[in-house]
């Protein structure tokens, strides 16, 4: 067991809850971050630290959606009473055409809402993010803001890092939970795997319903996705009471400059959220019926958007070195059009902790440690892969097409909402079953 040596932090901090069980030091105060840490704490008997890039929890805005698999792993954490207090739980989608037709309606959890006794749920970023928070500080848990990881160091009995502000800290194992362009990667476990431009990028906002007025207000509740030429609209309702809703347009966005760089990103960035109601009335102009002026007016009555490029990891890439392990979006992150993120990062934590748990010893000696992480590595990839090519598969719905590449879309979009019912087959076959899945009940 390595003692934590205590980082020169300005602001006060919580005692660590334990300063002689075993230590985890997780970099990310995101889902994965949090829920780790949750999860070690509450069966693993290990002290966990969390330190984070940001300067203070804030995060970015935007609404997950988060199906039967993943809203019963929140529930295991012991987060998702509060969490339904603040989300919404509607899981009702419309799948409306270009012309303002309904090509087809359906429960986006079906079958698997039943088979679970867990539904659906669309969270703002911020209330996923501030119920992870409190049940962490209610745990004693301590997050450290504004650390820039630099180094990592394996010294056999344990691993160091060193943060740009020139603190250091020790534990029994390193935890990478942060994101994407994961430091953590960079720095130790794979640093030849970077992320990927998926050729899509978005743009929406959150605002309240009651600024449509109170007919458009009560249309708007649940999902609602729109075919257009262009790409793909969408509006959620992200709220236990219905009163905000998401709403954002996906669609083919070409490198700035041929290039993914972080400058031609920024201008390209400026370019969007400046002109956004010129370029999305021009994208609208054909959406025709009652539901085409609703997506106008909710572009109207909205005054502040994200634009946001979609990036991806390639697969196959290293998940652990030593005494660290990559977890959540820092291992796989895949485009959201599976809405599957957050929960395979919560599949991750409970993989991990039940690894840990099996392994008792696993704090004496790195084989035994590397015998946890393979098991990680062996349960979670498959499962990842299927979720990453479903998500792929999904892009195509957002990418751009003619006017004959449209209505084939929509022919096809109406044929799977009516025609296999009209076959008898079972529409979400294969998604209930990945809805059903259960991380604590396969075999590791
Ligand atoms: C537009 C969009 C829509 C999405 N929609 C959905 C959805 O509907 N449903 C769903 O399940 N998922 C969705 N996702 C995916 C989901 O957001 C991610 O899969 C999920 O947030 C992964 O959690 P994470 O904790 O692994 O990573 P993150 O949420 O990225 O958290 C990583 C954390 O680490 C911090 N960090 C980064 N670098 C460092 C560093 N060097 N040191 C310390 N801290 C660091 C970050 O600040 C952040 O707090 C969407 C993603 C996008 C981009």
């Amino acid at each position: 067991m390595v003692m934590p040596k205590k980082v020169g932090h300005s602001h006060s901090l919580k005692p660590h809850p334990s300063q002689c069980s075993l230590q985890a030091i997780i970099i990310g105060g995101g889902p994965a971050g949090l829920a780790t840490a949750l999860l070690l704490e509450q069966r693993n008997k290990i002290s966990p630290i969390v330190y984070e890039l940001r300067p203070e929890p804030t995060t970015l805005g935007g609404a997950i959606g988060i199906p039967s698999n993943g809203t019963r792993l929140l529930h295991r954490l012991g987060v998702y009473d509060e969490l339904l207090t603040r989300g919404s739980s509607r899981s009702h989608m419309t799948m409306h055409s270009e012309r303002g037709t309904i090509l087809g309606e359906t429960d986006v959890v079906g079958a698997a809402k039943e088979a679970t006794g867990f539904g659906y749920m669309r969270i703002k970023r911020t209330d996923l993010l501030e119920v992870f928070l409190k049940a962490v500080d209610n745990a004693g848990i301590p997050v450290h803001y504004n650390k820039r990881l630099v180094s990592i160091t394996d010294q056999g009995d344990g691993v160091k890092v060193t943060f740009s502000d020139g603190t250091v800290d020790t534990a029994d194992l390193l935890l990478g939970c942060d994101g994407i362009h994961s430091a953590v990667r960079r720095v130790s476990v794979d640093p030849a795997v970077s992320a990927d431009y998926t050729g899509m990028a978005g743009i929406g906002s959150i605002i309240p319903t009651s600024v449509l007025g109170e007919d458009a207000a009560s249309l708007l509740s649940g999902m609602h996705i729109t075919m257009m030429q262009e790409g793909m609209a969408a509006s959620m309702t992200c709220t236990a009471k219905d009163d905000e809703v998401y709403w954002g347009f996906q669609r083919e966005v070409s490198l700035p400059n041929g290039e993914n760089d972080r400058d031609g990103w920024e201008v390209r960035r400026e370019q969007e959220v400046a002109g956004f109601k010129e370029l999305l009335h021009g994208v609208l102009k054909g959406a025709g019926g009652q539901w085409g002026d609703i997506l106008r007016s909710l572009v109207d009555k909205t005054s502040v958007v994200k634009f946001y490029p979609i990036f991806r990891l390639p697969s196959g890439g290293t998940w652990h070195q030593g005494r660290v392990l990559l977890l959540g979006d820092a291992a796989h992150a895949m485009p959201p059009h599976a809405g599957q993120g957050v929960s395979m990062a919560l599949e991750d934590a409970f993989c991990l902790s039940r690894g840990l748990g099996r392994k008792q010893n696993w704090a004496r000696g790195t084989d035994d440690l590397n015998e946890v992480y393979e098991t990680y590595d062996r349960t979670r990839r498959p499962r990842i892969d299927e979720i990453a090519a479903r998500s792929s598969g999904n892009a195509t719905l957002r990418k751009r097409t003619g006017r004959w590449g449209m209505m084939f879309k929509e022919f096809g979009l109406w044929m799977f909402f009516h025609g296999s019912w009209a076959l008898g087959m079972d529409k979400w076959g294969s998604e209930v079953k990945q809805m059903v899945y259960d991380i604590e009940e396969v075999e590791i």
